[in-house]
């Protein structure tokens, strides 16, 4: 793979990082992963990603627009923005790649000798991240999720960082913001990138569903500009015009492996009974699932088994057994 731009090049680049791709119809292939890279004085180096799973659109929105809008002047350090990071993904609104089935989320470290997907996350592993000291790294729920727009942070025992990693979520100044306690398999993802290379790392849950969320798409966009204002990479007047910050409630989303999470115990129409955003308490009925070419069946009533909010929902009507359905998030207890 080919970067076409200077990372440390001055001013305003725009480019791509080329990946040959041999095809039927396109023998000499190249595909062009767009960048952008703004580059103004000292400061640190942050880099920006979305379109990680091509079905997650507000991040996509977001970079695209910041690259466009953001004045070279404002700038301190670098930032390097690239909206669409798993392209074929992105082009084909998919959260896996049309090219190889890959997950890039799933791919790290990656192979620089692999499938396009696996080389994808090499150069994020080998070349992006080792030159940055910060990564803001978009995500939504997805053509099969929704979620509550808010910014995450992976929770650590390192006392030091975890009170940073607070201060950055909450500069992000939205209602709500997420610690995620990750099970050590998310070493695959961006998050284990991030830790081989020791530098700290913000994500996001912007909606999803499929679609677009206008409040998610605002939210987030304040919020990264209120981020990387935190973090010295942008002059405070570039974000004089934003609303001002909201006050935080943190939730915290324990692994997967937990009660916070339900699953399909069966396949059918889930028909849920709450709204993101309901507070469940232990034994609560939270939704059913029913058989619609049986309808003389019993539906098979799904229930909650912890205390906690609902911050993620599956988007579509049909679930087949083992598909997630909801997320609960406790309260933080800072
Ligand atoms: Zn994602």
């Amino acid at each position: 793979m080919r970067l076409n731009i200077d990372l440390d090049g001055k001013g305003r680049q725009s480019g791509s990082i080329n990946l040959p791709s041999s095809t039927n119809d396109s023998a000499y292939q190249q595909i062009q992963i767009p960048i952008v890279a703004l580059s103004n004085g000292d400061g640190p180096r942050i880099l920006l990603m979305a379109g990680n799973h091509g079905d997650e659109f507000e991040g996509q929105i977001i970079l695209t627009r910041l690259a466009r809008q953001l004045e070279l002047h404002h700038i301190r350090g670098r930032l390097l923005l690239l909206p669409a990071i798993n392209l074929p993904a992105a082009l084909a609104g998919t959260r896996t790649s049309p090219l190889d089935n890959g997950n890039l989320n799933r791919s790290f470290p990656g192979n620089p000798r692999g499938t396009p997907t696996e080389r994808i996350a090499s150069f994020i592993e080998k070349t992006l991240i080792p030159n940055s000291d910060f990564l803001i790294d978009l995500h939504s729920g997805g053509n099969s999720l929704n979620y509550l727009p808010a910014p995450s942070v992976t929770d650590t025992e390192d006392e030091p960082v975890r009170t940073r990693l607070l201060g950055i979520l909450r500069a992000f100044g939205s209602p709500l913001g997420y610690v995620f306690s990750e099970p050590p398999t998310t070493d695959v993802g961006t998050i284990g990138s991030c830790r081989r290379a020791g530098i700290e790392r913000l994500g996001s849950e912007l909606g999803g569903g499929g679609g677009v969320s206008p409040e998610a798409v605002a939210l987030g966009e304040a919020g990264v500009l209120r981020v990387l204002t935190h973090l010295g990479a942008l002059d405070p007047a570039a974000i004089a015009n934003l609303p001002p910050p909201s006050p935080m409630k943190i939730l915290r989303r324990p692994a997967s492996h937990s009660g916070y999470y339900i699953y399909a115990e069966s396949t059918g129409v889930f028909e849920p009974f709450i709204e993101l955003g309901a507070r469940v308490s232990p034994g609560q009925p939270v939704g059913q699932i029913l058989t619609p070419e049986v309808p003389w069946h019993e539906p098979l009533t799904v229930h909650s088994s912890v205390t906690g909010t609902l911050i993620c929902r599956r988007a579509q009507g049909l679930a087949r057994r083992g598909d997630g359905l909801m997320v609960f998030a406790e309260d933080l207890q800072c």
